[in-house]
């Protein structure tokens, strides 16, 4: 990034979508992409209650559930904006969004899904981290990372069950406060949901009662 990109996000405070209004992202273009939907099982997508993985793929999964509550078209730019141009304004901004869809909720452990070194060194920063601790404020419970990741196997060329196998065994547990607990994991953004079900898998494997999963949206 130049430095004359840089010092545009350092002073920019017009809204991301528009330009034209205040932001990170004004009233106008906020009411046009933060419509919620209907919440659904991750992964078959029947409608249920809060979003919780229905009787059928609670067999398969070890995901409690997925709080989504945007769409990913509607959410998209925002979110890439976020990611791949580290606008750190947004943190606070989407926890705000979040904090509503979580008022049915209990938890006792808020987590976010953590990633490689090699990641989060280019990138500078955790965007799941810095989402979860801005949700934090609104929960009163503090953060903590309960989960390390190893480096994925490259996954060109894979096969989709080969791509599930390799996530397989790149999450180990490192908190020992989970046991009996009803966890909450943020991240950005569902993409597949062989990753969640990993980490859900090894945290309910470390003694974890339940894991339900916030994100901004399910691509
Ligand atoms: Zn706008
Ligand atoms: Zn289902």
């Amino acid at each position: 990034m130049g430095i004359a990109k840089l010092a545009q996000f350092v002073t920019r405070n017009e809204c991301i979508l528009c330009k034209k209004f205040i932001g990170p992202v004004c009233e106008n273009c906020l009411n046009k992409v933060f419509i919620p939907r209907s919440p659904s099982c991750f992964a078959c997508n029947k409608l249920t209650q809060n979003g919780k993985t229905c009787p059928t793929c609670r067999a398969r999964y070890y995901v409690s559930g997925v709080i989504a509550p945007f769409r990913h078209s509607d959410v998209r730019e925002l979110i890439h904006v976020y990611k791949y141009e580290h606008d750190r304004s947004l943190a606070n901004f989407f926890a705000t969004q979040l904090q509503s869809s979580l008022t049915n909720h209990k938890f006792d452990v808020l987590t976010f899904m953590p990633t490689t070194g090699r990641r989060q060194r280019m990138r500078g920063f955790n965007q799941a981290e810095l989402l979860c601790r801005e949700i934090s404020r609104g929960l009163y419970i503090k953060p903590q990372q309960t989960l390390i990741r190893t480096r994925h196997k490259p996954q060109v060329g894979a096969s989709k069950e080969q791509r599930v196998s390799s996530v397989e065994g790149n999450f180990y547990p490192i908190s020992h406060k989970i046991r009996h607990k009803k966890i909450l994991l943020v991240d950005d953004v569902v993409t597949t949901g062989a990753t969640i079900n990993e980490a859900a898998r090894t945290l309910k494997e470390a003694g974890a009662l339940s894991v339900w999963v916030l994100v901004i949206a399910r691509a």
